[in-house]
């Protein structure tokens, strides 16, 4: 989404609202299968030499589960705050993460997308106690009981499970 600094420095304190779909290969890599268009709210204050934009981004996404690997609906809110200046910057600027933007549209797209890819949960789970997936056979234990031993599968978890008996015996 793009907005003119003219329009904004004619009107202070414009709100423009618009959505985004945010770029595919964005989500490779990510646990994130789906994502809806993102809805951006942005405030926009402008002089004839700054402009500040402060986005509120909210979208519906579909995660998969890090443990068991089912798909589960999210909601994703998350935003950004950009400073631009028609001037080459000082080195204060600079330091600031001020954006050099000399020309009068000034495209939102890819504060909007990384503020997205910086709100996207790594290791998301369906919920808290996800159970995950038999190491046997593969059931999804959030499901189905499928009655394998899986304490003897992984020798580095043995001393762990000897203790954990120990624990619940008491
Ligand atoms: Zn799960
Ligand atoms: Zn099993």
């Amino acid at each position: 989404m793009k907005i003119s600094w003219s329009a904004a420095v004619k009107s202070s304190g414009l709100t423009v609202s618009d959505s985004v779909e945010f770029p595919v290969e964005l989500m490779r890599g990510t646990d994130v299968t789906r994502m809806d268009r993102i809805a951006v709210t942005v405030g926009v204050e402008a002089t004839a030499e700054l402009c500040v934009a402060e986005g509120e981004l909210k979208t519906g996404v579909t995660y998969r589960c890090a443990r068991c690997l089912a798909e589960f609906p999210a909601h994703l809110e998350t935003g950004f705050r950009e400073v631009f200046s028609r001037s080459p910057l000082t080195s204060e600027q600079e330091q600031a993460e001020v954006v050099y933007c000399p020309g009068n549209e000034i495209d939102l797209d890819p504060y909007v997308e990384q503020a997205v890819v910086l709100a996207i949960q790594t290791q998301p789970l369906c919920k808290t106690y996800c159970r995950g997936l038999c190491l046997v056979c593969g059931a999804n234990l959030n499901t189905q009981v499928c009655g394998c031993d899986t304490r003897k599968v992984d020798p580095r978890l043995e001393a762990l499970s000897q203790v954990y008996d120990k624990l619940t015996e008491q």
